[in-house]
């Protein structure tokens, strides 16, 4: 069995360690101490002394204590297939001026790669935010250019949309020769069985959401993060929606990462395994040329 295999692997690596098999539990008791010198307390994170649950959590234990997980490379949406105790951080929305720049540095501190979902619009409109993503080691994906409902659209026009926000995020990125990556989310999660299949045979990747930490409802970031928290420890593994345009997702990025690496979770960091879109004639067989500048 190969999941036992890995499992009793990470058990020998942690005694290895020393110490990674913390006990679960009694997060209001928890602190934690990054390298940085950062002192958090999960009070910040879980208002109140109830943990999630009662049962013992074995999937604590997910990782040797290292936050940085492995380097996925995906050639399609079925290709994403995580082990207990990873997860995979997606922005959607930016680049924004002012919030952005905040989470790469963040991710920096805590050495994580995530995925960013731009739109072709803010793209276009701060390429060198754009490029400061890409250039820091994280992958760059599309999400449309106006951040369109796609079901409100006809066939064609939700393809044009696409292909105009893809062709946006590449010329940003390409100013500084950065290739878009091709990992594409669906604005309101809004898709079709004809859009995921067109995208598909595109040569797109849909980035699925199994985790939406809801960053956009007006909560404050401790509510944000302890819900996503939450429904990680209940599933073990996700692909978590953020949004990097709000300031309480600024905020509560910090606590949060920490928070998983006390908890032994691992961030994988996604990539094509054919990086790049160029050449790739994206969605538009058959269709009209698209128009308008970008
Ligand atoms: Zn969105």
């Amino acid at each position: 069995m190969l999941v036992s295999r890995w499992a009793v692997s990470l058990l020998l690596v942690c005694m290895a360690l020393g110490g990674c098999a913390k006990p679960p539990a009694d997060h209001s008791a928890l602190a934690y101490t990054r390298q940085s010198g950062a002192r958090l307390t999960t009070n910040a994170i879980l208002p109140g002394s109830a943990p999630v649950t009662q049962q013992p959590m074995p999937q604590r234990v997910f990782s040797a204590g290292s936050l940085t997980g492995r380097t996925l490379a995906v050639a399609s949406s079925t290709d994403i297939i995580l082990r207990p105790g990873e997860v995979v951080l997606t922005f959607d929305d930016g680049p924004r001026p002012g919030r952005t720049d905040k989470v790469l540095a963040t991710l920096d501190e805590f050495g994580v790669k995530a995925t960013f979902l731009m739109l072709g619009s803010a793209a276009q409109a701060n390429p060198r935010l754009a490029q400061r993503v890409a250039a820091a080691g994280h992958t760059v994906g599309s999400h449309t250019f106006g951040h369109v409902d796609l079901n409100t659209l006809s066939r064609q026009e939700a393809l044009d949309e696409i292909a105009q926000g893809e062709r946006a995020v590449s010329l940003a990125l390409g100013g500084a020769g950065q290739a878009l990556s091709p990992f594409f989310r669906f604005p309101y999660l809004s898709q079709s069985g004809f859009l995921r299949t067109s995208l598909s045979q595109s040569g797109l990747i849909v980035l699925d959401v199994t985790i939406d930490s809801k960053d956009y409802y007006k909560e404050s970031a401790d509510t944000v993060a302890a819900r996503t928290l939450s429904r990680l420890d209940a599933q073990g593994s996700g692909i978590v929606l953020f949004h990097d345009i709000h300031q309480r997702t600024i905020e509560m990025l910090p606590a949060f990462l920490a928070e998983l690496e006390e908890r032994g979770y691992s961030v994988v960091r996604l990539v094509p395994k054919d990086p790049g879109v160029f050449g790739r004639d994206i969605i538009t067989a058959g269709a009209p040329e698209l128009k308008g500048a970008l």
